[in-house]
This record gives C-alpha cells, structure tokens and sequence, in this order.
C-alpha cells in the first residue's frame, strides 16, 4: 500500500481517496505547484496536509478566519499531530515561544493569517524554518473576482523572497477563469510549472428552487414544515437575521442566529447549538459558513439575492454533503431586485467620491501636501464618516479601493478585549472598600468573577460587570477609570478602532488620478458580478445548474432535471391532468379550513401555474371561495 493511503486510514480513519486527492497529493510531493479548484466538502485539507506528512519539515497554511484555523488545528492535534495556530491572540512572548517550539519541537504544521506576513519579525522567525510546503487555503481571497476579497491575500508571495524553493498549493471551492488567473498570477506562479486540478462543480443530488412571492416569511414556514433535519437560512443584514430567528421561534421553530457582530462566544454557543441539533435552524448572514463541515444539511434557504454567484455556489454547496437529496431555495419577492440594484448602486464609490474622501482622510490627520506622514492613526470609520457626513458604505468601499491599491494600509486593532490587573496587595484593597463604599461592589464582581488579577493582566468584559451589577457598560468603564486613577488597578481598555497608516505622499487628485482606472475596472466588476446573478434570478428557461456551471467556466453540462425550470418544463411536455390536480387540492381541505394559494403550492408537487388554474377552475365551479383575506375555503353544500 502507497504511504499516502496508509496515513489517510492511520489518520483520518477513511478507507480511500476521493478523486482527485491522490493525484494532488502525488504532485505536491513531488514538489510542483499545485492549484485545486475542488468544491466545498469535497476533501481539500488532505491535500496539503497528507503531503506535509509525508516530507520533513513544516507546512505553513495561510487561511483568512481565526475559526477555521483553530478547526483545523484542533483536529490535527486530536490525531496526535502538532500544529499551531498562530492569530492576533498571541502577544509578543507567546509568540516567540511558539517559534521555538516550531523550531524544536517536531511541529508539521504552522497556521498563518495573512496579516502575519506583514510582519518583518514573523518573516524572520520562519526563515529560520524548515518549511516544506506553503499551502494557501481558500486562495479565491486573493482576488477581486473572488468573493471574499482580503487585500492581505496579495502579499502572500512575499513568502517567496524568503522561501524560494518551496512549493506552493493553492485551494478553493470558487474558480472562475479569472479568479483562477489572480491566483496564479499573484502567487507568482506564472513563470513556473504549476499544476491544476478542477473537479466539476456539479453537484447532482442538490436541486435548485427559486420562489418568487409576497410573502417570503409565509413561504419559509411551509419549506421548513417539511424538512426534519438541520437547515442553513441566508439573509443580508445582521438585523434581518435576528428577526427571522425571532419570528421562527415564536412559530414553534427552533432556530439560532449568528453574524459577524456576535462576541466569539455567542458565536460558538449558536453553532454548537445547531451542530448539537438542538436548534437545528441555523439564521445566518454570510460571515457564517467558511469551513463549516455538517454533513446532513437538508436545505440552504436564501431569502435575499445574494452578492455574487460565487457567493451563492459557496452557501449552497454546504447543503446535502452527506449525498442525500438536498435543496438549495432562493426565495425572494418582485421589489427584490430593485432593492438589490440600489443597493449596489449606493455602495459604488466611482473616482470622484474617492478623490472626495482622499482628500477627507488627509484633513482629518491634518496632512499637508506632498507630505509623507509615517504615523500611525487612530482610524475609526464610523466617526470619520460623521464628521464629513459621507455615506459608511460607500466609504468603506472606497478605503477598501486605498488599501487595495497600496495608498492607505488599515490593521484591525490587537487590543479587542479590554484587560485589568490590580497592583495593591489585598490587605490595602480591603482598606481603600471601606474608604470608597461606591467601588466596592465592583472590586467584589471583579474578584469573584476574574481569578489572577494580582498576578496578572486578565482579560475582562465591561457588559458582564455591568449586567452583574445591574448597570451600564459607560457607567462600568467610569467605576474602572476611578480604580485606574485611584492606582488600584492598571486598567486598559478594549480599543476597537483600526489603526491607519499612508502609504504615499499627499498629492491629492494625483494619487487618485493615478488609479482611477483600476478604480473603474473594479467598479465594472462589481457591476458585472451583480449582472450575472439577476441574469440567474430572473432566468426560467435554462436548467439551473447548467446557468451556475457555465459562469465558472464549464463547458458540455448536462441537465440537471432535478430544478425548477427542469421540473417546470417535463410538466410542460406530460398533459396536465387537471382533474388529478384538483382532487389533490381538495383533500389538503380535509385538514385545514381556510388556506392561501401559497400553502397549497407547497404542499403540492405539480407547478405553480397548474395549481393556480385549478384553483381558478374550482372557484368557478363553486367548489372552493374566496374569503376576505384571499384565502380559499371550500363552499358549504
Ligand atoms: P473542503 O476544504 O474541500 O471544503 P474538507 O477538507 O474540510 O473539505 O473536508 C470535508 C470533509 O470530507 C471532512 O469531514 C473530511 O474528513 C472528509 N473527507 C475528506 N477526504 C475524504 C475521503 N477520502 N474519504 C472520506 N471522507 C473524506
Ligand atoms: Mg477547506
């Protein structure tokens, strides 16, 4: 038996390899260049990690979510293999010791985010490395073509410099033609061999339905009346997805939210939750999902459009992993792409508005022309954008142009949880409560809730002090800064803004000018991308699979016969049995008084327009009525 085979039943307790894992694994091995487009669940971690196994040294895996870095490393680790995760967590000892266990403690692999690689020190310690391989996970990030586009991604080949020699795999479940170019252009592969890999995207037990009606809460409830077993809801906006949970549970669902405003803990409480099956209805905006390995998700609703097409392909891939038959519904109503156009329209910061707030950013920081400022600024978005009264999602688009094209450069800030160590000795502390009564409730909270801060800083939240004592979070943050004041405690607060820097001198419309082409091709982009999944919502007469599959480059697909529109045309080709249809409609009378064509269609296979028909023919024949809320009831005879 080959030795890849041996480590993959040793290991991961699987019996044999899904193609195309093993030609990966032989390539990479045999040190060429390797770029995987395989989709989502279908085994691209073994790719990078069975060959990290097989050679010496260190496998450095560049990855853009804490989360799944941490996923995998715990997984790694429970299969008695070392790996470490090294993210913003770390202070400046911890790391140090983790580059010395690297060094000398039999590690095989090394998890980055991107932004480490910004770091001459990080880059120092890893050229001290024996690294056997560079694998770049979700290596769409590196283009803004994909769909989660992360500026830092394009810096990735600055490991090159420093490592040279060694091979690179990159990996995505999301490759157009040109998001595959990015990659192979921005990790400096062009010039050498590298070696693709695609698997279809077709996925053959995932039938695709797109509902367009009034009532999209209404149409949700009827899906999810009829599926059993754990399901994915999209939505667009953080609020959306807490209301949508909300009306759910008041329906006797049972559902968890999760969006990327949710404190770490909250997340991971939410998705064990619904990993757990205890709320095995999972409302999310698209920060959920990266990595997310469940294997019998039923369905993936969606009830907006979403971003992009790859976005899509992303979310629905995670339904129906486990083979079975799964559905991936897009529900929406007619002000929906409306309401998606201007939302894009509103977003798009053309060079104009990027001069605007060029300019802006400069007089905020007090910059003067052609002056090269090298300090490092506070950088807030919110307060920007109020002080100049300019619009926060166009802004932010604009910045994310700047950073993009190497003007500006923004780091989330490292101090995201405040910290606190008191530096009396106990004896005094018991005398300042008796002195200061007010600070005494809050010095027993902390004490009882935070071991170790004599020794020392702790890491504390301000909400939960506040919500023990029954007050407010600014009101804590002031008890705090008197015991800082008093030199009872050393206390740092949470600082939650980014930090900015400049890039290049202030030259005004100069700089800008100087890349309002760019500015235009990505605005074009964006366009486009919007373009091409309205194309695919308003599309009824193309096989849904076969649309999706030829936006990612493939070619010959056949019918899916399994979607909507493939559905929708075989009923076109049978006669329709109206008579069947009605008796069918009928008997759904025997359980329920009063029901609204909506209800109907759902719990009926036949399409929609059938249904309708009957329904029209039934009224007519006075078999059925319409109430007063569009309901039909059936006539008293
Ligand atoms: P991807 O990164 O492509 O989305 P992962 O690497 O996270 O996929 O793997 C998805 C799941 O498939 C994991 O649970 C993994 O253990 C499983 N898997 C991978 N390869 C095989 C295999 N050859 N046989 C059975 N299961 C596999
Ligand atoms: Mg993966």
């Amino acid at each position: 038996m080959n030795s890849a085979l041996i480590l993959l039943q040793k290991y991961w307790k699987h019996q044999s390899f899904r193609s195309p894992q093993e030609q990966i694994i032989n390539a990479v091995v045999n040190n060429q260049n390797v770029l995987a487009l395989l989709p989502t669940g279908a085994g691209k971690s073994l790719c990078f990690q069975i060959p990290a196994l097989l050679k010496d040294g260190i496998c450095i895996v560049i990855s853009p979510l804490i989360a799944l870095m941490e996923d995998q490393v715990n997984s790694l680790q429970k299969k008695g293999i070392k790996a470490i995760a090294l993210n913003s967590k770390y202070n400046k000892k911890e790391t140090i010791q983790a580059f010395d266990n690297l060094r000398f403690g039999n590690y095989k692999f090394l998890y980055l985010s991107p932004e480490k690689l910004q770091s001459e020190y990080i880059l120092e310690k890893i050229s001290q490395l024996k690294i056997n391989l560079i694998a770049v996970d979700e290596a769409h990030c590196i283009s803004e073509w994909g769909h989660d586009f992360r500026p830092a991604y394009l810096k990735i080949s600055i490991l090159k410099n420093i490592l040279p020699k060694t091979n690179i795999i990159a990996l995505t479940a999301s490759a157009t033609p040109k998001v595959m170019e990015d990659i192979v252009n921005n990790l400096l592969l062009e010039d050498e061999d590298v070696q693709i890999f695609k698997k279809s995207f077709f996925r053959d037990n995932l039938a695709f339905k797109l509902i367009k009606t009034e009532n999209v809460l209404e149409n949700l409830k009827q899906i999810l009346l009829k599926i059993n077993e754990p399901v994915i809801i999209y939505t667009n906006t953080r609020k959306n997805c807490i209301n949508i949970s909300n009306y759910l549970n008041n329906n006797n669902f049972k559902s968890n939210y999760y969006h990327g405003g949710l404190q770490n803990n909250e997340k991971l409480a939410s998705l064990n939750n619904w990993i757990n099956e205890i709320n095995p209805i999972m409302v999310a905006t698209n920060a959920f999902g990266m990595g997310i390995d469940k294997s019998n998700v039923r369905a993936v609703i969606h009830t907006n459009i979403p971003n992009s097409i790859e976005n899509y392909m992303q979310e629905v891939g995670r339904a129906g992993r486990d083979g079975k038959k799964s559905i991936a519904y897009l529900i929406f109503n007619e002000s929906s792409i409306y309401e998606f156009k201007n939302f894009l329209n509103k977003g798009i910061a053309n060079t104009q508005f990027c001069k605007e707030v060029y300019t802006k950013i400069n007089q905020f920081y007090q910059i003067s022309p052609s002056e090269f400022s090298e300090t490092i600024h506070a950088f807030n978005l919110q307060d920007f954008c109020s002080t100049y009264n300019l619009p926060i999602l166009k802004t932010f688009n604009a910045f994310n142009i700047f950073e993009n094209e190497n003007i500006i450069e923004i780091q989330q800030n490292i101090n995201k949880k405040s910290t606190l160590k008191t530096i009396v000795s106990s004896s005094y502390l018991f005398e300042y409560e008796k002195r200061n009564p007010n600070l005494n409730t809050i010095l027993k909270v902390i004490l009882r809730n935070y071991g170790g801060t004599f020794e020392q800083f702790i890491p504390i939240s301000e909400t939960l002090i506040a919500k023990k004592l029954n007050t407010s979070k600014p009101q804590i943050i002031k008890l705090l800064s008197q015991l800082n004041f008093d030199k009872i405690i050393i206390y740092k607060k949470a600082d939650t803004n980014s930090q900015l820097k400049f890039l290049v001198p202030r030259e005004d419309h100069f700089v800008i000018n100087r890349i309002s082409k760019n500015i235009e091709s990505r605005n074009k982009t964006k366009i486009k991308k919007a373009d091409a999944i309205i194309k695919y919502v308003a599309n009824d007469k193309i096989c849904r699979n076969v649309l999706l599959l030829q936006y990612f480059g493939e070619e010959n697909i056949e019918k899916c016969h399994i979607c909507d529109v493939c559905i929708s045309q075989k009923t076109n080709h049978q006669k329709v049995d109206f008579k069947e249809i009605s008796n069918k409609i009928l008997i759904l009378f025997d359980t329920a008084n009063q029901l609204n064509s909506d209800d109907i269609v759902y719990q009926l296979t036949y399409d929609k327009k059938y249904i309708v028909k009957t329904l029209q023919l039934l009224v007519e024949k006075n078999t059925l009525q319409l109430t007063s809320q569009n309901k039909f009831e059936k006539v008293k005879s």
